[in-house]
């Protein structure tokens, strides 16, 4: 009788646990799916309104203040990229003045979180009548739907990355060798596992209940990336320790980052609604420290034109299921 007890327990103790884990992982399918429906409905809101002579700061605007109205919240800043910037780029604490012009690249990108549950999905707009330019954005959308049909539990990320790199070179264009798809965990945009654009460079196996953000690159120019000396995107350093700030304002923005964005990127002119002076030297202090990151806009050499293609995908027992 004595030995019963502790073993009816463990039993129970157990079914409790397994039914916690399943629920916990219905909440998190639900969430994905309800920020994926935000970020499709954001991507159909603004297409219509990208165009030449259109203003970057109110599509990237536009964009940002859509998401939350849907109910959901930004996992990072909407990144609109021009031309030869891959990625990287959102408008600054003051008016650029960027302008799609004719004969324009536009890449979009955008993420939407709900409980750090994230989302990740870009697409590209050409303006750009050249020849060259033809097939670029086709060239992306095919690579990303090829991935569609092969990724599943079991499938290497270096077969991924072979068929991906084929693709792209079938069109003539050119991978970017430090830029592709990755996973996606909560709260964290860039998870462990990579879904490379090249056959060189995957290392990973494909896992029920992974999350991934198929991401495509294209490129006319050498399929290499090199950073700008802009910056207006930062994200908090997971691993760095206490350290010591001199400036009441660093120490305000760290607490407000914390509470707000944990581990996801956030621009500076974010924080410039909050905080209506010592932001950049708040900052500053921040970088230093090694409390805050920076992602530089980056670049590919100037004459080279890119296009990018993102869905993200919920890996099943039967292949996947299409979040954005
Ligand atoms: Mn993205
Ligand atoms: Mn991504």
């Amino acid at each position: 009788m004595n030995e019963e007890k502790p073993i009816k327990n463990t039993r129970n103790k157990k079914a409790e646990e397994s039914t916690e884990e399943a629920d916990e992982e219905e909440k998190k399918i639900d969430t994905l799916k309800k920020a994926g429906e935000i970020a499709q409905k954001v991507k159909t809101y603004i297409k219509p309104k990208i165009q030449v002579g259109a203003m970057a700061r109110e599509i990237i605007s536009d964009m940002e203040k859509k998401i939350e109205e849907l109910g959901g919240l930004c996992a990072f800043p909407v990144n609109l990229s021009i031309n030869n910037i891959a990625a990287h780029y959102t408008s600054p604490i003051k008016d650029d003045g960027l302008k799609i012009e004719e004969e324009d690249i536009v890449k979009l990108d955008l993420g939407v979180h709900i409980d750090g549950y994230i989302v990740d999905t870009a697409f590209t707009v050409n303006f750009n009548s050249n020849e060259e330019l033809k097939n670029i954005v086709t060239a992306t959308e095919t690579a990303l739907e090829a991935v569609k049909m092969m990724i599943k539990p079991g499938v290497h990320t270096r077969e991924i990355g072979t068929k991906i790199e084929k693709i792209i070179k079938d069109f003539n264009y050119r991978p970017i060798k430090q830029l592709g798809g990755h996973q996606i965990e909560r709260w964290i945009v860039h998870g462990t596992k990579k879904l490379p654009n090249l056959g060189t460079q995957g290392g990973n196996e494909v896992e029920v209940g992974d999350i991934f953000a198929i991401e495509i690159f294209a490129s006319t120019g050498l399929g290499s990336v090199h950073s700008t000396n802009t910056c207006e995107i930062y994200g908090l350093n997971p691993f760095a320790g206490r350290v010591p700030l001199r400036r009441k304002s660093s120490r305000r923005i760290l607490g407000y980052i914390n509470n707000n964005y944990k581990t996801l990127p956030f621009a500076e002119r974010w924080l410039a609604e909050e905080f209506q002076i010592g932001v950049s030297f708040g900052l500053q202090e921040l970088i230093r420290q090694g409390k805050i990151e920076t992602h530089y806009v980056l670049s590919e050499e100037s004459n080279a034109y890119i296009a990018q293609s993102e869905e993200t995908v919920l890996i099943t027992e039967e292949g996947y299921q299409q979040l954005t």
